[in-house]
């Protein structure tokens, strides 16, 4: 759908010009109509210069040292040449100032390298408008070169969810005590990690390599037999650089053994699907009375109609 004449953005962006890929993220997160159809035009103009990047996902309680982690592995790749965007998904910066800070303090080092580029969580909205938002820098972010992508995530809840629905794979970032620990990460969050990682390894060896052992027994028993890949635990200290080498061999093997183009293709899908269905809520509640929707709730409730008599009423009328 793409004009003949590119957005003003599309050639500084393709460029790799920072300005240019800072303007073009901030003109995906405005909601002004007009802004909407420009970011769309423009990721129309960049999309087939898009998807050559390693998209990883990661994630850990807050304190666990997310930060650091992704510091020291940005850093790390970033002096190999690589071309780094770390971004994140935090639908609770909005409201209480955020679990994942916005200021660039986070990681000073990866900030002002050269090959680096760091964004914060998009602020406001849903969860799911947050998570779509990100998804267009994904774009954004390759097609301006950045060839590993980085999105974090608090640990806490559904973003989670959304972040591995956009990366090729999921870090799950956990401690020493794993005891605690394991019971503190949410099952669901579990499930969804590729590379489990005991990091602060340095402050207690000993605990850290029991940790590890735990994390397997559990992992190998969430994993299905028929899985293409088996979910791994490593050690790492973030602050002393130490097992990040490890991780990313883990992120290359993964991608090595997943066929990772109908991965790509199935998250596209759903994405579609999904905001297909969002569409089409909206559309049908501009149409339709709320009162009307909220009646036939109440009806359902009381037992008058089934679930399925209101839905087709509301849908007749
Ligand atoms: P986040 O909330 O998950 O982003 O965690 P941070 O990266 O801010 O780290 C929380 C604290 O743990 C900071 O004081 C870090 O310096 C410290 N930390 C992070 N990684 C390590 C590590 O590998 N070893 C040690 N000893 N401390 C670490």
């Amino acid at each position: 759908m793409s004009t003949p004449t590119p957005h003003p953005l599309t050639l500084p962006l393709l460029a790799g010009e920072r300005r240019a890929l800072a303007k073009a993220i901030t003109l995906t997160e405005s909601t002004r109509p007009d802004h909407e159809a420009q970011a769309q035009q423009l990721l129309a103009d960049v999309l087939p210069r898009a998807g050559k990047s390693v998209r990883v996902g990661l994630t850990g309680v807050p304190g666990v040292g997310k930060s650091t982690f992704i510091e020291a592995l940005g850093v790390w790749l970033a002096d190999q040449g690589h071309r780094v965007a770390v971004l994140a998904v935090d639908p609770s910066s909005a409201r209480t100032g955020g679990s994942i800070m916005g200021d660039k303090t986070r990681m000073p080092q990866l900030t002002v390298h050269p090959n680096a580029y760091i964004r914060p969580s998009p602020s406001g909205g849903t969860l799911g408008g947050v998570a779509r938002r990100t998804r267009e820098a994904i774009t954004l972010c390759e097609a301006a070169g950045f060839d590993v992508i980085l999105v974090e995530t608090v640990g806490v809840g559904q973003s989670e969810t959304q972040v591995a629905a956009m990366t090729d794979l999921f870090v799950l970032l956990t401690l020493p005590n794993a005891g605690d620990e394991l019971q503190g990460i949410k099952r669901g969050i579990m499930e969804l990690a590729d590379v489990c990682v005991v990091n602060k390894a340095d402050t207690n060896l000993q605990a850290a390599t029991r940790a590890q052992t735990e994390l397997r027994t559990a992992l190998t028993l969430l994993t299905p037999h028929d899985a293409p890949w088996r979910p791994v635990a490593l050690k790492a200290s973030a602050l002393s650089g130490q097992g990040i080498p490890e991780v990313w061999a883990q992120v290359q093997a993964y991608r090595e053994a997943t066929d990772l183009d109908a991965k790509r293709r199935a998250q596209t899908a759903v994405w579609f699907d999904d905001l297909l269905r969002e569409a089409v809520w909206r559309r049908f509640q501009a149409g339709v009375d709320a009162g009307q929707i909220q009646a036939m709730r109440a009806g359902v409730q009381a037992g008058t109609l089934t679930p399925v008599q209101g839905v087709a009423a509301l849908l007749r009328s």
